[in-house]
């Protein structure tokens, strides 16, 4: 997959790193990020993939976050998850996300490295075959 700034940040740094940062961002509005075992027990977020970069959006105000496949927690840096009250929220990916990132990794075009909890593995492989002749 081609390297984005977000994929070299992931590669980079931890969740834990990433939670300090985002509590940098909520000091400034006294608000304190809670450790990840404050995790809330409302239904897992399905991670996606945007432009090559495996994100989770924020259902409450559509920010979005990179995801940590060893971490699968989710922090909204714009909302602080207060619709939960500000607790983490749990992550889902799915069992064959390799085989996904395989399939988008075969589009030379980083921006159409997308996919998403409806398409299956199958519908990507279709979109590359019908693509194929295309500049995708
Ligand atoms: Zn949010």
């Amino acid at each position: 997959m081609k390297i984005t700034f977000g994929e070299l940040y992931h590669n980079n740094h931890t969740l834990q790193e990433y939670a300090q940062q985002i509590q940098l961002k909520a000091s400034k509005y006294s608000h304190i990020i809670p450790p990840m075992t404050e995790i809330s027990s409302v239904k897992a977020l399905d991670a996606r993939i945007c432009h090559g970069m495996i994100i989770c959006e924020c259902p409450d105000c559509k920010g979005a976050e990179i995801v940590w496949l060893k971490e699968l927690f989710f922090m909204c840096s714009s909302c602080f998850n207060a619709r939960v009250h500000g607790k983490w929220r749990k992550v889902k990916i799915p069992k064959n996300l390799d085989l996904i990132i395989a399939t988008l990794e075969r589009r030379p075009v980083h921006l159409n490295r997308n996919w998403d909890s409806t398409e299956t593995l199958d519908d990507l492989i279709k979109e590359n075959e019908i693509h194929k002749d295309e500049i995708f």
